[in-house]
């Protein structure tokens, strides 16, 4: 492997860091739980509130646009998903986008009953699915299968499979278009979770033939702590999408205050209520990062980035497990490790200076965001990762006092 300086000297990427905000004397390898501030967006965010909400008013909605602002973002986030812009939908949290497109699948599937899931996909795509079966009653489940078996556990009776496609802890990843062409096989949709994925990496929703898709706005997107979500629903399937949450914003003409719903035409169906201008401005100019970024080059760089930390902590750190695939083609953007003292030493390296974060039951993860990291961050971090396992500089009580958010 060439050395770290070499691979950033080379590096086609390394000017996109300058697009961030990056604090002093810290290593972040948690952007993929919570991307960094982008420059720029705190000068945009004061002209928004000063500006348009100070002195606009009410009058913001059509002077400033605020009424278009969720289509604006969705245009933007659709390149990013391979997708187009007249099928993204910006807004709510994404567990609310997994309840909005989960339950417009199964409307699409009346005759079958179940959803399955992966056992180890994400809590709150599983609390919605089974949260929503329970709604509907009528026989309605949620069933779970390991990775390994999915594919055999969709038979007849599967309206909607949901997957994350890189899990949230190991960074394991799906074949989207080849799991997609199974699902079809069997007559069910298929629903990705995108949090790990939208900015991470190419996404190709339309290309693989998804049905429905949910993201993330606030990781690897940059939009700020608790950023508007967005989804996808194929074109092909919106006009036979009755929404669930049949709000005002996705009705045909909400400022005719009609008696009576009416979806909007298309992907508006899928809006609910009033957007959230403040966090939708923030995430529209975070966006603004990814302007002229070609996303082949981040998904080879975020490679590189894995392949050297890998290395550099496998040599340094033996008493940590690899739990992410070495190959590439079946991993996404993020290396994990096990140790069964996992969150102490996270703490531990939180104190000094790299940032990752700890996932129940033993993960210390290590997200790759390839446009404001460089090969030398990587070097760095996997070199205080030894500090801190050699020294056992994580052995105090201190380090193993669990927070609220790990
Ligand atoms: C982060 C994450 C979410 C987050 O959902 P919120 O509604 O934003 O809290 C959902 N699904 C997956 C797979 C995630 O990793």
């Amino acid at each position: 492997m060439p050395s770290a300086a070499e691979c950033d000297r080379l590096d086609p990427l390394a000017q996109f860091r300058l697009r961030f905000q990056l604090p002093e004397n810290v290593i972040y390898l948690d952007g993929n739980s919570l991307g960094v501030l982008p420059v720029g967006l705190s000068a945009h965010m004061q002209s928004v509130v000063e500006r348009q909400w100070g002195e606009s008013l009410v009058r913001g909605w059509n002077d400033a646009g605020w009424i278009d602002l969720p289509a604006r973002v969705a245009g933007k986030i659709a390149r990013l998903v391979g997708a187009t812009p007249d099928s993204v939908a910006v807004g709510d949290s994404t567990t609310i986008n997994v309840f909005k497109v989960l339950s417009a699948a199964l409307s699409l599937r009346p005759e079958r009953r179940v959803i399955l899931s992966d056992r180890s996909n994400f809590p709150t795509d599983l609390y919605v699915a089974d949260g929503l079966s329970r709604l509907l009653g009528q026989g309605y489940e949620l069933k779970l299968a390991d990775a390994d078996s999915m594919k055999e556990a969709i038979d007849e009776n599967v309206a909607a499979v949901l997957l994350t496609e890189v899990d949230y802890r190991t960074g394991r990843r799906y074949d989207m278009a080849d799991m997609t062409q199974h699902v079809h096989d069997q007559g069910a949709l298929a629903i990705w979770d995108l949090a790990h994925s939208a900015g991470a990496f190419p996404v190709h929703l339309d290309a693989a033939g998804a049905d429905f898709a949910v993201g993330c706005g606030y990781k690897y997107l940059n939009g700020g702590p608790g950023a508007p979500a967005f989804l996808y629903v194929a074109e092909r399937h919106q006009a036979q999408v009755s929404p669930a949450l049949s709000g005002w914003m996705g009705h045909q003409a909400p400022f005719e205050f009609a008696q009576t719903y009416a979806p909007a035409e298309g992907i508006g169906r899928m809006l609910v209520g009033t957007p959230p201008i403040l966090s939708l401005s923030a995430l529209d100019r975070a966006l603004d990062a990814f302007d002229g970024v070609d996303m082949k080059l981040v998904r080879e760089k975020s490679q590189q980035l894995c392949d050297r930390f890998i290395d550099e902590v496998e040599k340094r750190c033996p008493e940590l497990e690899l739990a992410t695939p070495r190959d590439h083609a079946s991993r996404g953007s993020q290396v994990s490790f096990r140790h069964p003292e996992g969150y102490a030493i996270m703490q531990a390296l939180i104190a000094n200076g790299v940032i990752g974060d700890f996932r129940a039951p033993d993960i210390l993860r290590f997200g790759m965001t390839p446009l404001y990291l460089r090969h030398a961050d990587i070097a760095a971090a996997a070199e205080t990762l030894e500090r801190v396992m050699r020294g056992k500089l994580w052995d105090q009580d201190v380090f193993r006092r669990r927070a609220k958010v790990t």
